[in-house]
């Protein structure tokens, strides 16, 4: 049940990419699956940005930090240090935990959870800041670090937009039930024009963007979804260009493409090639006895017979055409591949299919021609072919169910020498 689910919900979510992709609507939301890949890449951004600009923002909160102790330095004293216990402090702690707390065990893995806290922390403490400034010229820069922190956290932790709505929200209520609960003056036409009204221009440019966002990803998903179903597919056209359809191992083709490297690198490095031809024995009266979809069949099985007794990785075992099959093996001597050879005659006589009309035995059995030999240059590989073929047509002459190995005529060595 829950691969065919996950596949249903696999094809749906592509349903959903390509009409969210062609009607691109003004809210795009997304299904579970989707979701969850787009937060986490958000997640990684942030992880990104926050490394990438951690100094910048040590540096930034030093700045901030000089530049009121230095300017506004009796404010501070003023209030018994009330600016800087309740807010320089915590709001150096908060920018740390910003900067490192990823490192905790378990905070990345919630990291929007986590964070969400601690900026709708640093936004209320933010509020104070600038309730508590008594002072003009420190009410200015209060207020300027205020648009600094809510873009820093609109930019910087990557919050969806809705989120980042909440944050806003709930900082801005918070920062008022306190101001009020400490008797600070608050200048409500202030904090709704600076506050209300600049947070609302940040929330709607991160929705803007974040619309964009969400198209940019569903392309992202759509084009490696694609670019996998054409890996998949051309790994499935090379499949059949190169391998038999009936018996699904390698084909003539793959054989000649083998061969021919095999035949180089033999002829390079001088080292013996050996070459099966294999021919199933009285294979006509098969298909006459038991039909040709049982002739098929028949072939499969001895086909795999064949395939499995190949133990080295270089050796290659093909279907030649019809009811022949090839054997090609690399750096291998006569005795390696007489080995082969009488391996395989056991192989398929172990299949035991049943042969009625054969007079080689009772059941299905194969002949094989084998030539070894090491190449000279300008010497074609159909020689070897045809050499294989020569010790195929003896064993056939012979009685089938067996092997021979090629053997220059006599009189053809003669004329050599
Ligand atoms: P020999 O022992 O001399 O090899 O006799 P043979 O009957 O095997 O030789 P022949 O070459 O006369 O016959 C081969 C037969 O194999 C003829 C052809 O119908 C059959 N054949 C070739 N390809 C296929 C195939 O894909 N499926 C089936 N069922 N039969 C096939
Ligand atoms: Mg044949
Ligand atoms: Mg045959």
């Amino acid at each position: 049940m829950s691969t065919s689910a996950i596949r249903a919900n696999r094809a749906s979510d592509q349903q959903f990419i390509r009409q969210t992709l062609a009607e691109r609507p003004l809210f795009c939301i997304f299904p579970p699956a989707i979701k969850a890949g787009f937060l986490n890449k958000r997640v990684e951004a942030s992880l990104y940005y926050i490394r990438s600009g951690q100094w910048l923002l040590l540096l930034m909160f030093a700045v901030i930090a000089a530049v009121a102790w230095t300017w506004f330095r009796e404010l501070f004293a003023a209030d018994n240090f009330l600016l800087l216990k309740l807010v320089e402090i915590p709001l150096g702690v908060s920018i740390l935990f910003i900067i490192y707390g990823h490192r905790i065990p378990g905070v990345r893995e919630h990291f929007h959870r986590v964070m969400f806290p601690v900026a709708t922390f640093q936004i209320t403490l933010i509020h104070l800041h600038i309730f508590l400034a008594s002072d003009s010229d420190y009410y200015l820069y209060a207020i300027f670090n205020q648009m600094i922190s809510m873009l820093l956290v609109a930019l910087g932790l990557r919050f969806t937009t809705k989120v980042l709505a909440l944050i806003y929200a709930l900082s801005g209520l918070g920062g008022l039930a306190l101001g009020a609960l400490m008797h600070l003056p608050i200048d409500l036409l202030a904090f709704g024009y600076y506050y209300v009204l600049y947070g609302i221009v940040v929330i709607a440019l991160a929705g803007i963007a974040e619309r964009q966002e969400r198209f940019g990803f569903l392309q992202e998903l759509m084009v490696s979804h694609q670019s996998k179903e054409l890996a998949d597919l051309n790994r499935q056209l090379d499949r059949i260009a190169h391998h038999d359809a009936l018996t699904g191992i390698p084909n003539r083709r793959s054989f000649d493409i083998a061969s021919e490297r095999e035949w180089e690198i033999a002829l390079r490095e001088q080292r013996a090639l050996s070459l099966l031809l294999l021919d199933v024995d009285f294979f006509k009266r098969y298909n006459d006895t038991y039909g040709h979809e049982s002739g098929d069949q028949c072939l499969k099985t001895v086909a795999h017979a064949i395939r499995d007794t190949m133990l080295r990785p270089a050796d290659l075992a093909a279907r030649y055409g019809g009811e022949e099959f090839v054997v090609l093996m690399p750096d291998t001597d006569e005795a390696g591949a007489a080995e082969v050879a009488e391996r395989i005659l056991q192989a398929v006589d172990a299949c035991g299919i049943p042969h009625a009309s054969s007079s080689a035995a009772p059941h299905v059995t194969v002949s094989i021609g084998i030539t070894t030999l090491l190449p000279v240059p300008g010497q074609p590989l159909k020689d070897a072919i045809r050499q294989a073929d020569e010790a195929l047509y003896q064993a056939k002459e012979n009685g089938r169910r067996q092997f021979r190995v090629f053997r220059q005529a006599p009189r053809e060595e003669a004329l050599q020498d």
